[in-house]
């Protein structure tokens, strides 16, 4: 399998793989990355554990210019914990990387504590739907700067009954954004979430591994 160096990262995210000892890339990263790091559309399955996260948190961080402020990625997640590992892998990712905000918002902390977090001005915001649905209805969120829409474990978010809120989400972002979805399964509830959120996108399927 390929070593990441194939890339071309930047020397900050190269300095966060080589910290986590990343050095050959899972068959999803080998995949998606590179369209992603081209700005392309991505969807991607591949089963649970198989190192999705890590592709879209470096093709995410990749995408940040700290000097701009505004939220220029939104990863949607189905659950809390789900959210909190996320957020935990991009903070590792983007840890050389000067001056990038996080922002992880989900249910279970009152919103006006979360609205000042907001005040902060990060730059990448993890979430579930339905907190981040309210956060927009309340006026504390503005994706008019997105640049990257991340939603993952797709397929768990529509099961919860997310398609509602992650339309409303999705309306308020950027025509011109880069959209990436990851999911574990591919039902047709999926290719039609694709459909209406992405453009043009890459198919990227890993089989299991026998
Ligand atoms: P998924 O989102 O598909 O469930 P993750 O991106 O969370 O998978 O990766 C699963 C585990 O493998 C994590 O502990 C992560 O740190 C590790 N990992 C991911 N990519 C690599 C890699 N290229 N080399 C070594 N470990 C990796
Ligand atoms: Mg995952």
């Amino acid at each position: 399998m390929p070593d990441f160096s194939t890339l071309a990262l930047a020397p900050p995210l190269q300095q966060a793989l080589e910290a986590l000892s990343y050095t050959t890339m899972t068959p999803v990263q080998e995949h998606a990355l590179p369209p992603m790091l081209d700005g392309r559309d991505v969807i991607a399955q591949a089963k649970t554990g198989s190192g999705k996260t890590v592709a879209f948190g470096l093709a995410l961080v990749a995408r940040i210019d700290a000097a701009q402020i505004g939220v220029q990625a939104l990863v949607l997640c189905p659950t809390r914990e789900l959210a909190d590992q996320v957020s935990k892998e991009i903070r590792r990712l983007a840890r050389f990387v000067p001056n990038v905000k996080l922002s992880t918002l989900c249910g279970g902390v009152p919103l006006r504590v979360q609205a000042s977090s907001l005040a902060h001005a990060p730059h990448i915001v993890v979430g579930t739907p339905g907190r981040l649905q309210e956060h927009l209805d309340a006026g504390n969120l503005d994706l008019t700067g997105l640049r990257v829409l991340v939603l993952d474990e797709a397929d768990r978010m529509l099961d919860m009954g997310f398609a509602d809120a992650i339309a409303g989400i999705v309306g308020q972002t950027p025509k011109a954004r880069q959209t990436l979805m990851f999911s574990a399964t591919y039902p047709d509830e999926i290719r039609a979430a694709s459909r209406a959120y992405q453009r043009e996108p890459v198919d990227v399927t890993v089989e299991a591994a026998h």
